[in-house]
């Protein structure tokens, strides 16, 4: 069956209210559309472990910077309701801009400490929109659990403190990220790649998984090991970041000897990608 299209938030109240006096467990998956089988997988998760699956499809204004691509990134709903219904979701909740930020709202989330490095170091303001706007979602949806990708390592980190901090009566379900078979993360911005930096792209995975060796051999240095792996992006692009922190606090570390995470922005002509990998 189709998944529903709605654009109110009553409507994805009522459909939610609905699936819930049915007695449906409610998940979400929030995205920004441009749907790609990284999404998919995250429909996929959602629908194993819960009866009723809502997809927000939003580009979120809130969460780009004044330069970046808000106004170019793609919007392909009639695709993404295609692949919302192979995954079988249930409803596709793709409101306008002002449906989500009418203009008298003032109210916004920070949390603080865990976006000073990393993306929220070179997007300022980037997480508060991703968490305002997350918060927003399980406000409306009222999912037992919402979904989310590791590829965006530091969100989830983020999201999942949000929660925490602000005791918000959700689970916070993460899918492993998913490639492309030569091993670049799946992004809708990959399709902004010409094809000589679509080429030049999955080096920067496997940099990440050079540098895994290296831990796995026993490398604990992190100066050493982030300096192979912006010699390495340097090759691809120009590196915006290329860092190693700590699992849980995302702050820099010295010595590995604590899981951590190798996380990485690159950008190829305009084209900024973002890709990690747990440590050891
Ligand atoms: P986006 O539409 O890019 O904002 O992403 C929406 C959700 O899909 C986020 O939770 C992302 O982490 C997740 N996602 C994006 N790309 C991938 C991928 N290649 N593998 C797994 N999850 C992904």
């Amino acid at each position: 069956m189709d998944p529903a299209l709605v654009t109110a938030i009553g409507d994805v109240r009522e459909q939610a209210a609905l699936a819930r006096q049915r007695g449906h467990s409610i998940a979400c998956v929030p995205t920004m559309g441009a749907l790609h089988e990284g999404h998919a997988m995250l429909i996929r998760r959602a629908k194993e472990i819960s009866d009723f699956v809502v997809v927000t499809v939003f580009v979120n204004p809130t969460q780009f910077g004044p330069n970046e691509d808000f106004l170019k990134y793609p919007r392909t709903l009639a695709a993404d309701l295609k692949i919302s219904q192979r995954e079988e979701a249930d409803l596709v909740f793709a409101p306008a801009a002002e449906e989500i930020f009418p203009p008298d709202s003032y109210t916004t989330v920070e949390v603080a400490k865990l976006d000073d490095h990393l993306c929220g170091a070179s997007r300022p303001g980037h997480f508060r929109g991703v968490a305002t706007v997350v918060l927003k979602f399980i406000n409306i949806v009222q999912p037992e659990v919402a979904v989310f990708g590791a590829k965006d390592g530091q969100q989830v980190r983020i999201i999942r403190q949000m929660v925490r901090d602000l005791n918000v009566p959700v689970k916070i379900d993460v899918v492993p990220t998913v490639r492309e078979t030569d091993g670049l993360a799946m992004s809708s911005r990959n399709r902004y790649l010409t094809p000589s930096e679509r080429t030049a792209a999955p080096a920067i995975f496997r940099a990440l998984l050079e540098v895994r060796d290296r831990a796995n051999a026993g490398e604990t240095d992190i100066a050493r090991l982030e300096s192979t792996l912006q010699a390495r992006l340097a090759e691809v692009g120009r590196v915006d970041y290329a860092r190693i922190v700590d699992d849980v606090t995302l702050q820099p570390v010295v010595k590995l000897e604590k899981p951590a995470i190798a996380a990485v922005a690159v950008y190829l002509g305009s084209t900024r990608l973002i890709d990690n990998i747990t440590l050891p």
